[in-house]
């Protein structure tokens, strides 16, 4: 057994050396999403009032700073563990944020009970790889996180609150 292990841990050391462009990136904090507080209160609000489903939506803005915020109804068939979009409230936001000369930033949902974290079918669902995806937990305490992910690769994303005034 101990002899299998330390093979494939050399072999593997071997690949990753060979092969340095591939490795899945090790540095935290490389993506910054901006973020009015206004929205982030905002996202709060609607994820407390959705309980004990999921809540979700769009978050669009201008100069990568997210300013507004879109509500969609959740359709998931488990809204308490999942959130499915409602098409047509997806397409009038998407309309919506064109029109207003804005860019889709960010998704958000909220995890009414447990941690702020992509579940796996989050993962399988994650169809923007340039978004940033909010997920605000609710339990023990309200904690908001944001992440890209992009081929089922999940990177953690700092996020930098923007007062209103600026
Ligand atoms: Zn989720």
């Amino acid at each position: 057994m101990m002899d299998i292990r330390r093979t494939v841990s050399v072999h593997m050391l071997e690949c990753c050396r060979s092969a340095a462009v591939s490795l899945p990136s090790i540095v935290m904090n490389q993506y910054e999403a901006s973020i009015s507080r206004a929205v982030v209160d905002a996202i709060q609000t609607f994820a407390e009032a959705a309980r004990p489903s999921e809540c979700c939506g769009l978050l669009s803005g201008s100069n990568g700073i997210i300013t507004d915020l879109h509500p969609l109804r959740n359709l998931a068939e488990q809204p308490e563990i999942g959130y499915f979009a409602a098409p047509e409230d997806l397409f009038q936001a998407m309309v919506r944020i064109r029109e207003s000369g804005h860019k889709l930033i960010g998704i958000y949902h909220s995890h009414p009970k447990t941690m702020a974290y992509p579940s796996s079918k989050d993962v399988a669902m994650a169809f923007y790889p340039d978004a940033y995806y909010f997920i605000i937990s609710l339990e023990p305490a309200a904690d908001l996180r944001a992440f890209r992910i992009e081929d089922a690769r999940i990177e953690a994303v700092t996020i930098n609150l923007i007062d209103a005034a600026q």
